[in-house]
């Protein structure tokens, strides 16, 4: 029986070439967090989440600037990119115009209607949507003073902003409602979902370093998909951003929505283990890295047990004393000294994605 329930109905939209909504796979996004007027290292680390699996960037657009320089970073990149925009509208209407596929606003932060609604008709001059981004940091001050910085807080806020820009007759909108904490951000959700259509964007906000980050975002995100609730995801790390593509890839494989490239299954050893497993599991993890292919690939400590605990991985090694063996489906194919282990394991991945490729005609 499947863990995750079935997808709340959303209406659909398209930032560039990716759909979000009810009908789409859950995209996975990422923010870059070089300076954005720094074409050459936004677009380096643009490319980088690219090969990582990442399909929607979204990047901060604190000054003018930043807003011209999309233009040249669109014309380097192949997926659509958000811009970012806090407190100043006008720098909405020129990341439009310099090509932006979307816009992020915090409404509770741009002020007056009449800038709203100037972004607003720019993003349907454009065909771009808006992504309402309320974030319980920084509401709106009238209804943090009457409801706090809490979970139905967020949900007025997003209320309020999405019946704003339907008022204008804008419905190419998507939500997030983000705290810093799990609970928070899950309640709020749950609790805006029966009141609107449009599609969310879930994260945990500023979740932290990276074993607070993935555990917050992990949970956080992970309940949020599994109750049906979540669109698009972005898990936000203090760390390189490549790291929050692979980790929103291991939350989706591990609810069974969504996989990329290889699943690694690997043992925690034990006093049976006598090879450096933990070195031997970091490089084939990092050799592995950019595949597509969805192969499952086992990483075990020792002979005795390994191949039939990993019998369900396509290929795997275990290790022995000094040597090490080499495994598929669970029976051992033959044994290898401990230094070629690695080396002929990736080989024999090679030739299996390649044998696939074939026979499928295609990668992912
Ligand atoms: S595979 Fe072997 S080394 Fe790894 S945990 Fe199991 S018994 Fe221990």
């Amino acid at each position: 029986m499947s863990l995750v329930q079935e997808r709340r109905p959303t209406r659909q939209i398209s930032i560039g070439k990716v759909k979000i909504g009810s009908k789409s796979p859950v995209s996975v996004q990422s923010m870059t967090n070089t300076q954005t007027q720094d074409v050459a290292a936004t677009v380096r680390q643009i490319l980088s989440l690219e090969k990582a699996g990442c399909e929607i960037i979204r990047v901060a657009v604190p000054d003018m600037e930043a807003a011209l320089a999309i233009k040249k970073i669109k014309e380097q990149i192949t997926i659509p990119l958000i811009a970012d925009i806090h407190f100043d509208f006008r720098l909405a209407l020129a990341s439009a115009k310099a090509g932006a596929d979307a816009l992020r606003i915090n409404p509770g932060n741009i002020g007056e209607a009449k800038k709203i609604r100037a972004v607003v008709a720019c993003a349907k001059d454009h065909d771009i949507p808006i992504r309402i981004g309320v974030n319980a940091g920084s509401l709106e001050k009238e209804i943090e003073q009457r409801l706090g910085t809490t979970a139905e807080a967020m949900v007025e806020s997003a209320l309020r902003n999405i019946q704003i820009l339907e008022d204008l007759d804008f419905y190419n909108i998507k939500v997030s409602l983000k705290a810093s904490d799990v609970s928070r951000t899950v309640t709020a959700y749950r609790l805006l979902a029966p009141k609107t259509t449009v599609p969310f964007h879930v994260g945990v906000t500023e979740a932290g370093g990276l074993y607070a980050g993935i555990t917050k975002s992990a949970i956080g995100i992970g309940m949020l998909l599994a109750e049906g609730l979540g669109d698009t995801l972005r898990v936000s790390l203090t760390r390189d951003p490549v790291e929050e593509i692979r980790t929103g890839y291991e939350i989706l494989r591990a609810l069974g929505i969504r996989s990329r490239g290889p699943e690694l299954i690997s043992c925690p050893t034990c006093g049976r283990c006598k090879i450096d497993l933990f070195k031997i599991a970091e490089e084939i993890e990092k050799a592995l890295l950019e595949q597509s292919s969805q192969i499952k690939v086992a990483i075990m400590g020792c002979v005795v047990n390994g191949p039939g605990e990993a019998k369900e991985a396509d290929i795997g090694i275990a290790g022995g004393d000094g040597m090490g063996i080499l495994f598929k489906k669970g029976k051992v194919i033959r044994k290898i000294d401990q230094d070629k282990l690695v080396d002929q394991l990736l080989d024999e991945i090679d030739n299996m994605t390649k044998n696939s490729e074939e026979v499928n005609g295609k990668k992912e």
